[in-house]
This record gives C-alpha cells, structure tokens and sequence, in this order.
C-alpha cells in the first residue's frame, strides 16, 4: 500500500477504488501536479476517473490535511502529499519548474519574528520566485 492510501485510512477515510488511484498517482509524484495533471496521470491506471472525481477528492484530501495546496502565482492550484518534513518553494518564472528548498537560518528567523510579536509559530509558507541568472548580464 502506498503511503498517502496508508494515512487515509487511518484517518478513517473511506477509500473508494479511484481514490485509491489518486492517492496512489500523489504519492509516486515527486513534483508539484495541477489536477489535470492528476487527472492525465490517473487516467493512466483507470480510465474512467473524471477530472470531477479529481477536483472532489482532492478537496478531500486537502480537508484532511492528507495533501497541501500550493498557489504558485500562476492561476492553478498545485497539490503535493503533507509531508512531515518541512520545505519551502523556488519557483522559475521562465521554466515553471519549482524548487524545494529548507534554510535553518530563514527557519530560526520565522520564528523569532513570531516570538518577538508575543507569538509561538505553528506553521508558515514562503514561496520565491525567480528568473535565472545569467553570466555576464
Ligand atoms: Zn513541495
């Protein structure tokens, strides 16, 4: 069993057979897929799952704090397995491609601005974005 299928039913969800599907095309990603990218990789297991299913169930999933919803600034939302190791985003304006980084010091940082306003920090997301550097310009 895949990962992400594993903490939804321990969560108690009631997991359907494309859900499962889903579930699983999440957990075999290493990127960031819109949900009709999905839906184009879910549709490669089973093809009768609609991209109303996708939209569905990945709310669910959201709802149950399963999968994180990222909005990358370009209109569509981007979905990735909640994991419980913490990172942040680089986003290139040119390619599109998004990098996963952690900095202790930004880390260490969010965390004293919280403090310093009298607060404990929970959670926080930090996105960048960027264009490559080229030599000589
Ligand atoms: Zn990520």
């Amino acid at each position: 069993m895949h990962r992400l299928e594993k903490i939804c039913i321990e969560k108690g969800m009631r997991m359907t057979e494309q859900r499962r599907v889903i579930a699983r095309v999440l957990s075999e990603s290493d990127d960031h897929p819109d949900v009709e990218e999905i839906h184009r990789r879910a549709t490669e297991i089973d093809p009768r799952i609609s991209i109303a299913t996708v939209y569905r169930t990945m709310r669910l999933f959201e709802d149950a704090g399963v999968v994180e919803r990222h909005d990358f600034q370009d209109g569509r939302s981007r979905y990735e397995e909640a994991s419980e190791r913490h990172h942040d985003h680089l986003i290139d304006l040119k390619s599109g491609e998004v990098i996963e980084f952690v900095n202790e010091e930004i880390e260490r940082l969010q965390k004293k601005i919280a403090e310093e306003h009298g607060y404990r920090l929970v959670a926080h997301r930090l996105e960048l974005y960027g264009v490559p550097l080229k030599k000589g310009e």
